[in-house]
């Protein structure tokens, strides 16, 4: 008899997502004639910079002669693209990171999602509430947690990030092994400090354990003494992974290219005691169930780092950043308490009501989608996201229709 992992039916029934897109489509069916305009899932709407089309084409033509026809590639990725990470992204910041120490792959959630795979199912985690709900979910999926309760599965060290910690979540007052940690943040928008950040990587070393840094979001940083690394904090190399991703930097939402960054310097252990390197563990496991990004994807993504790349990857974040300010600017003024969209395409707004009621007001009466906020954590709740992207003349035709109900 074939039985399941029973882990899975302690997942909450649906995933977020496909609930916001269920009540959409009701909307949708009963009210035909409204436009609805979607300021909630964390998609692009812009096109690929014109440089990484053109590298994009030229790596198809690649395929297309013997010559320079591409099999399988190596599973961590191609020289030119790691190379070109490690030089643009780390040691340009000051970060010692090799190209070796760099994975490519198709995508920054399969990431997240399957670091896990590599450490025991008995280690302490903790986890960010509100969060990206793939990091919770994985750990379920594992068994690394009881059953959901009250808003929240028993054995995790949920992280609270309130208004009360301008949503940077404070150090665990007890041991833990695994660290999620998400900055500039999904939902919240938020960002970390430098000095922060050091107390998260000194408290990783003192305890032994391990932070996993997703970056997805390092690309919307305009302010200067913000790190856009972790590895930019002294000690990190010893105690952190850190998650990229081509997708909100480069509009790859679709095109999927992401990459995995972890230091041949990181060790974790058996039960005995005994050091074991991360780097060679998650080589072990990448190579083993991963096959490589396609040629033509990562010639896309070296784009980025050329010269027209790097201008055109800064136009795209900048209009989204517009975007976001005029969000900023126009629920201010409608008196409600929010933060992010300063380094980030997100603003996490206090909707002083339930989420759900929030979200189906805006949804109902000004037809626009947001996310909300209790989707992603017992912390969340009474709160929205609203998303900066889509074209500023939705956004503004957005805040308009926002005004006149709200
Ligand atoms: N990490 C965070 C925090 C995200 O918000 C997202 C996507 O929304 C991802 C990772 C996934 O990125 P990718 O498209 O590379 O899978």
């Amino acid at each position: 008899m074939i039985t399941i992992n029973d882990n899975y039916l302690k997942l909450k029934a649906s995933y977020l997502f496909s609930d916001i897109a269920k009540r959409v489509g009701a909307f949708q069916k009963s009210n035909p004639d409204r436009e609805v305009i979607k300021l909630g899932i964390g998609d692009v709407t812009r096109a690929l910079p014109q440089a990484c089309v053109a590298a994009f084409h030229k790596g198809v033509d690649d395929m297309a002669t013997e010559k320079t026809f591409r099999g399988y590639g190596p599973e961590q990725g191609y020289d030119f693209l790691r190379e070109a990470i490690a030089k643009n992204d780390y040691q340009s910041r000051g970060a010692d990171i090799e190209a070796d120490e760099i994975f490519i792959s198709d995508g920054a959630k399969c990431d997240t999602g399957n670091i896990q795979e590599i450490f025991s199912t008995d280690i302490a985690i903790a986890i960010p509430d509100p969060v990206y709900p793939v990091y919770l979910d994985t750990n379920v999926m594992a068994g690394r947690t009881g059953d959901f309760k009250d808003g929240k599965y028993q054995g995790i060290h949920y992280l609270s990030c309130t208004r009360a910690n301008n949503f940077v979540p404070d150090l665990p007052n007890q041991p833990v092994d695994l660290i999620y940690l998400c900055f500039p943040n999904n939902p919240t928008g938020t960002t970390i400090t430098r000095e922060a950040l050091k107390t998260w990587v000194d408290f990783a070393k003192k305890e032994k354990a391990l932070i996993l840094y997703d970056a997805a979001y390092e690309a919307f940083i305009t302010d200067d003494t913000l790190p856009r690394s972790i590895f930019e904090i002294e000690g990190a190399r010893d105690v952190a992974i850190e998650f990229r991703s081509f997708s909100k930097t480069a509009g790859f939402t679709g095109t999927r290219c992401a990459f995995t960054v972890v230091p041949k310097s990181l060790m974790a252990f058996d039960k005995t005691g005994g050091k074991h390197s991360i780097h060679s563990l998650w080589n072990r496991r990448h190579t083993t169930k991963f096959n490589g990004v396609s040629y033509p994807v990562q010639r896309a993504a070296e784009a980025v780092y050329s010269v027209d790349g790097k201008k055109q990857v800064r136009e795209l974040i900048e209009y989204y950043l517009t975007n976001a300010a005029l969000i900023r600017k126009e629920m201010g003024a409608l008196g409600y308490d929010l933060v992010g969209g300063d380094n980030s395409p997100y603003i996490w707004i206090d909707g002083k009501s339930d989420s759900w009621e929030f979200f189906d007001r805006l949804l109902n009466q000004a037809g626009v989608v947001c996310t909300p906020g209790a989707g992603f954590g017992k912390c969340g709740q009474g709160y929205i996201r609203i998303s900066a992207f889509n074209s500023y003349e939705n956004v503004e035709k957005a805040l308009k229709r926002i005004k006149q109900v709200l």
